[in-house]
């Protein structure tokens, strides 16, 4: 059996963080125990709302960050103590901002090239050759070639990231957020690239988003995340015509902002989301979940296997008290 692209085996990532001048630092669980699998060509999409943990989830697989505890694979292979540019080959990243990752000085032409040149790949000639090209994937004639950020438009800037990314050929690009800066007229020609060189490039993301319309658009499996903990994980179908999780289902029914990247959800969930330094005992769900018990106030749900992955929730744990066979939300 061939190895998946990607693999998260318990990955927990703990900060120590200090509440007021005076404070005791405290553990931060931004990553818990978290288990995922992308495998090749597939498109897992990671949602969420804002603080949940996803792009600390991006930074680790990027190897930007170290995890505190567990194991990242790609191909099989353990990220720690990989050389980083060999790790930069194989995983390239797409972020939200297109305005803020380029960099303004330099021209489409530098910026696209500047893996190549990192890597010491290829001569002048054929690194021109190989953005000329790169360009004509994502769709931007070589008359950008001269030109600089500020005189693109959001998506054609976009366009330049994704460039940037799919010049090393990689096997895994990690796009977080890539269309939620973007009109929505635009986010759709992003999205339709995407897929596109997905199939063509056998390419495998992992695409996060707290967008669900977004993700159900491009994604194979979606993974849902809380609090730092994937709560439900299921083929993209499954998830989006029987969603088990009751904060799926919030998900499902939010109001997106109207503003354009700020892409906080509005869940209608009435508490807040909670403080990830005093997390809610048992589920972390439990203030804001119209189900809860005293149980779901004392006891962490255990993962329960479902289509295409698992859901923590009592009501679906054929162990728990609190199951119910025919439960949907
Ligand atoms: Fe809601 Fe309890 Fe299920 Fe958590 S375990 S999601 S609080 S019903």
């Amino acid at each position: 059996m061939t190895a998946p692209a990607l693999e998260l085996k318990n990955v927990a990532k703990t900060y120590r963080v200090r509440q007021g001048l005076f404070g005791k630092p405290k553990p931060l669980k931004a990553v818990n125990d978290v288990s995922l699998t992308l495998r090749k060509g597939e498109v897992l999409g990671l949602v969420g709302e804002s603080g949940c943990g996803k792009s600390t989830l991006a930074k680790i697989l990027l190897g930007l960050e170290p995890p505190t505890a567990g194991e990242v694979l790609v191909d099989g292979q353990a990220i720690i103590g990989q050389d980083r540019l060999a790790l930069a080959r194989r995983i390239q990243p797409i972020f939200q901002d297109p305005y803020s990752s380029l960099n303004p000085r330099k021209t489409i032409a530098d910026i696209v090239s500047l893996p190549l040149r990192v890597h010491s790949i290829g001569d002048a000639k054929s690194r021109d050759k190989a953005v000329r090209e790169t360009l004509e994937l994502v769709g931007l004639p070589a008359r950008v070639l001269n030109t600089y950020p500020s005189q693109m438009s959001g998506g054609q800037r976009q366009r330049v990231a994704i460039a940037r990314a799919l010049i090393m050929r990689p096997e895994i690009i990690i796009c977080d957020e890539p269309t939620s800066a973007l009109d929505v007229s635009v986010q759709s020609q992003i999205l339709n690239l995407l897929n596109a060189l997905r199939a063509e490039f056998g390419l495998a993301y992992l695409f996060i988003s707290h967008d669900l319309a977004v993700v159900e658009h491009l994604a194979t499996r979606v993974a849902v995340m809380y609090l730092g903990r994937i709560v439900e994980e299921a083929d993209v179908a499954d998830l989006f015509d029987a969603p088990r999780h009751p904060y799926t289902r919030a998900l499902l029914n939010s109001v997106l902002t109207p503003e354009p990247g700020l892409g906080i959800p509005d869940t209608q969930l009435g508490a807040a989301y909670p403080n990830p330094i005093n997390p809610p005992s048992g589920c972390h769900f439990h203030p804001r979940c119209p189900f809860a018990t005293d149980h779901c106030k004392a006891q962490a749900p255990r993962a329960v296997p479902r289509a295409g992955g698992h859901v923590e929730c009592h009501l679906h744990d054929p162990q728990s008290p609190m199951y119910r066979a025919d439960f949907t939300v």
